[in-house]
């Protein structure tokens, strides 16, 4: 994807400010890159093991490449087998949100960026402790900064 684009002709992102967006899909299409939005707001999934991140290490704080919502800390990224980068848990309580998935015949639990409302991926009850959650993320959709030395 074309991080730059997203970054630089996005009036949204902002990595400190947290209030809620309600912004458009029209409008997101024209801000986003194709393959950023064909995940963030048509909710299609990156296929496994095809992502930047599913397999990365690095120490420090993912965002959502949509809106800058600090969405995960790699403190809670664990090694996952099902191809995607998988967070035991999200940074704060608000950053991002569950809702009910009755697509493709399943039933499952969608998650959303906290902030604008932007697909991420979904949760599931198989994770590692303390929470047992394994949130299923989107590569595409998370922009990573490592921490400052
Ligand atoms: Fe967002």
């Amino acid at each position: 994807m074309n991080k730059e684009k997203n970054i630089s002709g996005n009036p949204y992102y902002s990595r400190t400010v947290t209030t809620a967006l309600k912004v458009s899909d029209e409008e997101w299409k024209n801000i986003l890159s194709d393959s950023v939005y064909q995940v963030a707001r048509n909710k299609e999934t990156e296929y496994a093991f095809s992502g930047k991140y599913w397999n990365f290490e690095g120490t420090g704080t993912y965002y959502c490449a949509v809106c800058g919502n600090a969405l995960f800390r790699s403190d809670s990224k664990f090694a996952s087998s099902c191809g995607w980068p998988s967070f035991f848990e999200s940074i704060r309580k608000n950053s991002t949100v569950n809702v009910e998935d009755r697509s493709h015949g399943m039933t499952r639990t969608e998650v959303l960026c906290g902030r604008c409302g932007s697909h991420l991926g979904h949760i599931f009850d198989d994770g590692p402790p303390p929470t047992g959650k394994r949130y299923c993320m989107n590569s595409i959709v998370l922009d990573f900064e490592p921490d400052k030395k």
